[in-house]
């Protein structure tokens, strides 16, 4: 595997060296060695060769667990050079893929069964039929795919139709299309990473092909301003900064955002949690793809926990949460033990068998609406039951607080005391009339509360995976807000997966292999070489994004020089920004600025003290030299721009 250092890089500079674009990433192509890994025609660059690039691969996958694994894969099995660059360390890698219960959907080859099937799901939302039509195709085909192309042995298939795994398989029984639809494992075994690791031979027995960098998170997209196709990607490894050209696709493959509070908040209305999956799904892929104009989709759609209203006891940071209850109905979901929310009253029929967390409410099974703070209550005679099923370990009973009465519960979990009477005495009724007009709890799982002690234990919302993220189509390509494909961009798994409504077991894993198989093999197809800036013209006519190359030559023609005086120009915030660079030797002497119309307080503060930081730096140096002044990030990226075109036009004097 070619590995181009940043010092091989610019020793091997020769020719046109364009030092530019300080916006970030910065400049030096060499005539063997172009961005585009196509030779420039003299005077004639593109914006990939404005940038020195540390490594370069046909396509960069971002993301190890099984979307970016099958992507890796199938990208390499059609000729590319692939890297895999992988946030966490080797141990830590693989989201939840390797935590997963490992089970995929299967249609039994019933394609159109499956379409029926996943266009009820969708509850009535619109959901493109080229997505349903990929989605059945793959789950059609499911157990074959796996044998055939990712060598897993079918005589050791499982299938958990109909076992109490398969109570959720079909989970949506009464929809049509789903007698078809089974639950499949590739052996005889549940949540062992079973899968997950056949996945990770695929990509080792490929190591000619398929570089994995652990421990060495993507944190930006790098997009050619013109054609806007995505060319690279930064990433931080071993604490640098590198830029990773992907000469014919980049996938997202980051997984979801179930361990980024602020945007579960944000985006779920759930506030108190805890993740049950991988750690480390942050929605970096989401926030990468948001910054280059990708539209967003499916972001309210989440799957949580399986029994008692889908909550669980809280985890410590960093841990995976408890499943409290499987597919049962056991002490803790019936009888006299409820759930209530801040204010003491309940919100959830606590005896329904959630499905992935979504539980049933006006003809669709939906996430619960999770108050602040929620209690589990019950009483005495209920704590012998769940004793003696041993629903709770040790830890789970010491946060378990007892009160004489309600009002002392009401004191303890700061429910209000008349919300918590009423609540208790409606179940109370409720349990004894046999109907439950609350949450429509069965007359067989409710007994009055036998008015002795009261029990609370403070419980959260247990979060399984998220399903939203940057919009695709059926080709695995991103979509932007105007509805196009980001070129070279696309993304497969869980970030921006295709459930959109309700969900069926096995479909995550399945999509994961199906969006990987097409992600894998469109980003490794060759692509057209990027437009190439030859001279003013061509430059002039494309409006300049803030921060981003612009028309030096243009700026050029406007302003006087002296001797070793370089013009260039960059697009702030208020406009053009112009700077006159002197240059002694390969050192700039000066920095001035010609014209800007920055907003005095921000961007034209940042001005007049960011010039004086490039003096006495050569070209290389002036790449790394200034962090964006804090509040004037583009208008302190228009200098670094203006800067590296007056120096693209020293390099070239
Ligand atoms: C407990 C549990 C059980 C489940 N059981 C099933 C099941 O049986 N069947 C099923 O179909 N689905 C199941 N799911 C859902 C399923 O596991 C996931 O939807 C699926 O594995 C997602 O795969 P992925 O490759 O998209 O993301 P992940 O497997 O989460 O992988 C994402 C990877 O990206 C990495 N990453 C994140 N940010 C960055 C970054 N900035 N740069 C580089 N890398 C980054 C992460 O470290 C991780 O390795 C389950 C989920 C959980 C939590």
């Amino acid at each position: 595997m070619k590995e181009l250092s940043r010092r091989d890089f610019l020793k091997g500079a020769a020719g046109m060296a364009a030092i530019g674009a300080l916006t970030g990433h910065s400049v030096f192509a060499s005539e063997q060695e172009t961005g585009t890994g196509q030779t420039s025609e003299a005077g004639a660059y593109t914006y990939a060769d404005t940038i020195v690039w540390d490594a370069q691969y046909d396509v960069v996958v971002m993301g190890m667990g099984a979307a970016g694994m099958v992507t890796a894969k199938t990208a390499a099995d059609n000729g590319a050079k692939v890297v895999i660059v992988e946030k966490c360390a080797e141990g830590e890698a693989g989201g939840n893929s390797k935590v997963c219960g490992q089970l995929f959907a299967y249609a039994n080859g019933d394609k159109e069964a499956a379409k029926t099937y996943y266009n009820a799901l969708a509850g009535g939302r619109d959901i493109p039929e080229a997505i349903v039509d990929a989605i059945s195709e793959g789950v059609a085909n499911m157990a074959d795919t796996l044998e055939k192309e990712f060598g897993f042995d079918s005589s050791e298939y499982m299938d958990w139709t109909g076992s109490t795994l398969g109570a959720m398989s079909p989970e949506y029984p009464e929809m049509p299309g789903s007698d078809k639809m089974a639950l499949w494992t590739t052996h005889a075994g549940v949540s062992d990473s079973y899968l997950f690791q056949g996945l990770k031979r695929n990509v080792e027995e490929r190591s000619d092909s398929i570089d994995v960098w652990y421990s060495s998170p993507a944190v930006s997209l790098i997009q050619d301003p013109i054609s806007k196709a995505v060319i690279g990607v930064t990433v931080e490894r071993e604490g640098t900064r590198m830029n990773v050209r992907a000469l014919n696709g980049v996938c997202i493959c980051t997984g979801g955002f179930e361990c980024n509070r602020e945007m579960v908040q944000q985006y779920l209305n759930v506030i108190n949690y805890a993740p049950r999956g991988g750690q480390f799904n942050t929605g970096d892929g989401i926030r990468m793809a948001q910054e280059i104009g990708a539209d967003l989709w499916h972001m309210t759609c989440y799957e949580g926990l399986f029994g008692l209203g889908g909550v669980t006891w809280p985890a410590e940071e960093g841990t995976p949460c408890a499943q409290p209850c499987t597919l049962t109905r056991n002490a803790l979901n019936t009888g006299a033990s409820i759930l209530v929310g801040t204010d003491g009253n309940r919100f959830v029929n606590e005896s329904e068998i959630v499905r992935h967390g979504h539980l049933y409410e006006n003809g669709i099974w939906g996430n619960p609406t999770y108050p602040e703070k929620v209690w589990l209550i019950f009483d005495e005679t209920q704590k012998g039951l769940i004793e003696e099923e041993a629903l709770l370990e040790e830890e789970q009973w010491a946060a378990v607080t007892e009160y004489d009465s309600i009002e002392a519960m009401a004191e303890g979990t700061g429910c209000k005391a008349e919300m918590l009477e009423a609540t208790i005495s409606a179940y109370n009724s409720f349990a004894e009339n046999g109907i439950d007009y609350t949450a429509g709890r069965e007359a067989e799982y409710m007994r009055a509360f036998d008015g002795n002690k009261y029990y609370a234990m403070y419980v959260v919302s247990g979060l399984l995976n998220t399903q939203g993220g940057p919009r695709r189509d059926e080709n695995a390509q991103v979509i932007d807000i105007q509805g196009n494909p980001i070129p070279h961009l696309y993304s497969a798994g869980e970030c921006g997966g295709i459930t959109v409504c309700m969900y069926q077991w096995g479909t995550n894993i399945a999509e994961c292999i199906t969006f990987g198989r097409i992600a894998g093999k469109n980003a490794a197809e060759e692509k057209e070489p990027l437009p190439a800036y030859e001279g003013a013209a061509a430059v002039a006519s494309t409006p300049a994004m803030p921060g981003e190359i612009s028309d030096s030559s243009a700026a050029e023609a406007e302003y006087e020089r002296g001797e070793n005086q370089y013009i260039g120009k960059g697009t702030g915030m208020g406009g053009d920004v112009v700077v006159r660079i002197t240059m002694d030797g390969n050192k700039i002497a000066n920095v001035e600025v010609l014209e800007q119309a920055e907003t005095p307080s921000i961007g034209g503060a940042a001005l007049e003290t960011l010039p004086q930081q490039f003096i006495g730096l050569d070209s290389e140096e002036a790449v790394n030299a200034v962090d964006a002044v804090s509040g004037a990030t583009v208008t302190t990226n228009a200098l670094k721009t203006a800067i590296s075109n007056a120096l693209l036009e020293a390099a070239k004097s």
